[in-house]
């Protein structure tokens, strides 16, 4: 086998076997295949696409690049949760202890900012301690005991995916479904839960701008975990707007604490208990969605959620006492209030430049190596559908830098779009997709 054939054939809009896919991405991982081959191969993938079986060579490929992890003894089904990222996204947060308050284990493994939209592990990092690079025996050991870790990907985790997203990044082969789901679905299959359940974001915050490509991308993504064995759902979702208010590492982690006090912002509710449902329904907790819907509705307003967060953070070497005092997290030595600049209503936020402006304030990377400032970002005061008046604020900053806090002042407020006639909330669930 040459890649120059393999890449060639793709080129041609030929099926390839699994043999060829499995060469390339092997070759590619080892170090035998060159760059600009698999640069080459990646652009043929994108123009010509691949169908099913090649979609599900590759996720196997690629899986099978590094280490898997086995969760058998935890001893029970395991269940995840992944979505494709957004903005002001602190579901984990508050789903996994909600649903692991039930008896599910949940071994997550999570992801930091990315572009435009926050990660996980960052927002966690925020609390003094926390610590999310448990080595696999830890983590194990965590799920088995608490129900409950989040963590980032163990070292020799897909290293085909590391190394072709790189790759995928600089030679505009990104937005392909399905050199997105191989990469994707490899590390989630690497990670071994048993079941997953997928939220694929869509709008102007959102990877898969459109409900079209979000809803493409689910089916690939559900017909390679159901051919893998595996239960799986997925829901269509809403980043048409920031999704809570906060935005922001520490001031996320406030919102997610308020929100299983049993105080959650309408939408994140929407969204946790969406998910939850299906995830109490794969780990045995409820027969239908609808009873896992009220048991997570349960968990997450009478406070079992709150304490399973509890745990998770004393287990992973955080301070459980930011539960009691959430003062003390990371604060911002400044707050600015934005103000309407008219009567009317909000009719959109614009998503990704609330997620480009928290990143320039600090709270992302601008580079590989850039620290975060874990205390500044946003609270959005007004979101879609609300009145607002001329002078009301709009969104509260958090910042510690002036010069950022001026860079992007007029961006923020551009943010807005507001209007005479009011428009509804946006849905936030707009399809549950199944195998
Ligand atoms: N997230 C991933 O992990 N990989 C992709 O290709 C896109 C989003």
């Amino acid at each position: 086998m040459r890649p120059y054939e393999i890449i060639l054939k793709k080129r041609d809009g030929q099926k390839l076997d699994s043999q060829e896919i499995e060469f390339m991405i092997s070759g590619y991982t080892k170090g035998t295949i060159a760059d600009y081959q698999m640069a080459a191969f990646l652009m043929a993938v994108f123009i010509r696409g691949m169908d099913s079986q090649e979609t599900d060579a590759l996720t196997l490929a690629m899986l099978h690049s590094g280490d898997t992890i086995d969760l058998s003894a935890i001893g029970k089904k395991t269940v995840d949760k992944h979505s494709t990222g957004g903005v002001g996204d602190k579901t984990s947060l508050v789903l996994a202890p909600v649903v692991a308050a039930s008896g599910i284990p949940v071994p997550m493994m999570s992801g930091r900012g990315l572009g435009h939209s926050g990660g996980t592990l960052d927002k966690l990092e925020s609390i003094p301690g926390f610590r999310t690079n448990l080595t696999e025996k830890e983590f194990v050991a965590a799920v088995k005991k608490t129900g409950l870790a989040i963590i980032g990907q163990t070292k020799n985790l897909a290293p085909a995916d590391k190394k072709i997203y790189a790759l995928r990044d600089v030679t505009a082969t990104v937005d392909s479904i399905p050199l997105i789901c191989g990469s994707i679905m490899s590390k989630k299959l690497a990670a071994g839960p048993d079941a997953f359940v997928f939220d694929i974001k869509t709008g102007v915050g959102a990877f898969m701008s459109t409900l079209e490509s979000a809803e493409k991308l689910a089916r690939t993504m559900n017909a390679v975990a159901h051919n893998m064995k595996k239960d799986v759902v997925t829901l269509i979702t809403d980043m048409n707007q920031p999704l809570g208010y906060a935005v922001g590492n520490a001031l996320e982690i406030r919102e997610t604490l308020a929100a299983l006090e049993g105080r959650p912002p309408a939408d994140l509710k929407e969204l946790v208990l969406g998910l939850a449902s299906w995830m109490m329904v794969f780990g045995g907790a409820a027969k239908t969605p609808e009873e896992g819907h009220r048991i997570a509705e349960e968990n997450l307003m009478s406070g079992k959620g709150l304490e399973k967060f509890r745990q998770m953070v004393a287990q992973q070497g955080g301070d459980p006492e930011v539960v009691d005092d959430p003062d003390i997290l990371p604060t911002a030595q400044h707050t600015e209030k934005i103000a309407g600049p008219r009567d009317g209503y909000v009719t959109a936020i614009n998503a990704l430049e609330i997620g480009l402006c928290s990143v320039a304030l600090g709270a992302g990377r601008e580079s590989v190596d850039s620290k975060i400032d874990m205390a500044v970002g946003f609270i959005i005061n007004k979101k879609i559908g609300d009145m607002v008046k001329k002078g009301e604020t709009l969104i509260t900053v958090h910042y510690n830098d002036h010069k950022k806090m001026e860079a992007i002042r007029q961006r923020v407020e551009n943010s807005f779009t507001i209007s005479e006639k009011s428009v509804s909330r946006p849905r936030m669930i707009y399809k549950v997709i199944k195998p």
